[in-house]
């Protein structure tokens, strides 16, 4: 199945993206592994004209929304994001009426019709940043409330989450006393976390950040061991460059069912047929750009 992706990959100039969650298969071929946001650029800059995206619907339209020129496909049509999905493009027109002096700042989590009707997108890299460049005291968030809590730390900008309750069900799992337990059984372990994680994890942790930063940690850092608390997926990359270190799951049952939908047969059927192509309408394409793009420029000045 590798040689047979490979040739078509070479026949029709494509290439494989894989968020740092798809399983260690389809991580392994992938041309590209990072968070939403690197995938997302990776996808921007890249000359080929044919993009296979392993994640979950929302990253694979970001990438579309980006390169309207490129075909986008998904290997299976039913990688969606169950958080996302919280926060539909009505909820987004309802919350803006009910505030009308506030931005609306969306996490690059959310669907392409909520983007569409945001001021800003931002990622768990760089939510707190893109708040802080709003113009309005008051900033509407969503959907994640866990990102929204977090990005309130550094920020004086009265953050709402909208909805109040819209979270991630793979970071919900998160156990703060399992967590202590497993840092008394491995003292010297450096335990790492992602803000979609409750806040009462935070606490416990000795590192907060997006995944792309929980992996450059593990790199950098002198600890040779590791308790992760995100999707067990991200440990495989974190072995695979770390192979003197030891990566415990804080719970090996954080699994995103949506994200491990792609397998090699079907991204081997996705190139062939050319198949579930990203489509969406041009108005929104446009909408949603701007949001996009103003994260991205933002980016280069905050560098
Ligand atoms: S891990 Fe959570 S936020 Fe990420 S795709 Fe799965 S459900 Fe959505």
């Amino acid at each position: 199945m590798v040689d047979k992706i490979e040739r078509l990959k070479r026949e029709k100039k494509a290439i494989i993206l894989a968020h740092n969650y798809q399983r260690p298969e389809v991580q392994d071929i992938a041309d590209f592994v990072g968070d939403s946001l690197e995938l997302s650029l990776c996808a921007a800059q890249t000359e080929a004209k044919l993009i296979v995206f392993c994640g979950v619907k929302f990253m694979a339209e970001t990438a579309a929304i980006l390169n309207p020129d490129k075909k986008v496909l998904i290997p299976d049509g039913n990688a969606l994001c169950p958080m996302a999905a919280m926060l539909p493009a009505e909820f987004v027109r309802f919350y803006r009426r009910k505030y009308p002096d506030a931005k609306v700042v969306l996490y690059i989590n959310s669907l392409a019709e909520a983007k569409a009707h945001c001021d800003a997108v931002c990622t768990s890299a760089n939510s707190a940043e893109i708040i802080n460049m709003m113009d309005s005291e008051t900033v509407l968030f969503g959907p994640d409330s866990n990102l929204a809590c977090y990005a309130r730390g550094f920020t004086d900008k009265k953050v709402v989450s909208i909805p109040a309750y819209g979270f991630c069900p793979v970071h919900k799992l998160f156990n703060r006393e399992d967590i202590i337990r497993l840092k008394d059984a491995n003292r010297d372990a450096e335990v790492l976390a992602h803000p979609e994680c409750n806040p009462e994890i935070y606490e416990v942790a000795d590192f907060v950040g997006s995944t792309s930063k929980m992996y450059r940690e593990a790199l950098v850092s002198n600890a040779k061991k590791f308790i992760v608390a995100t999707e067990t997926g991200l440990l495989h990359r974190m072995r695979k460059e770390r192979s003197d270190a030891v990566f415990i799951p804080a719970y090996e049952e954080a699994v995103c069912v949506n994200m491990k939908l792609h397998t090699l047969e079907k991204i081997y059927l996705s190139l062939k047929n050319e198949r579930y192509r990203i489509n969406l309408p041009p108005k929104i394409m446009t909408q949603a750009r701007e949001a996009v793009e103003f994260m991205l420029r933002a980016r280069e000045t905050l560098r």
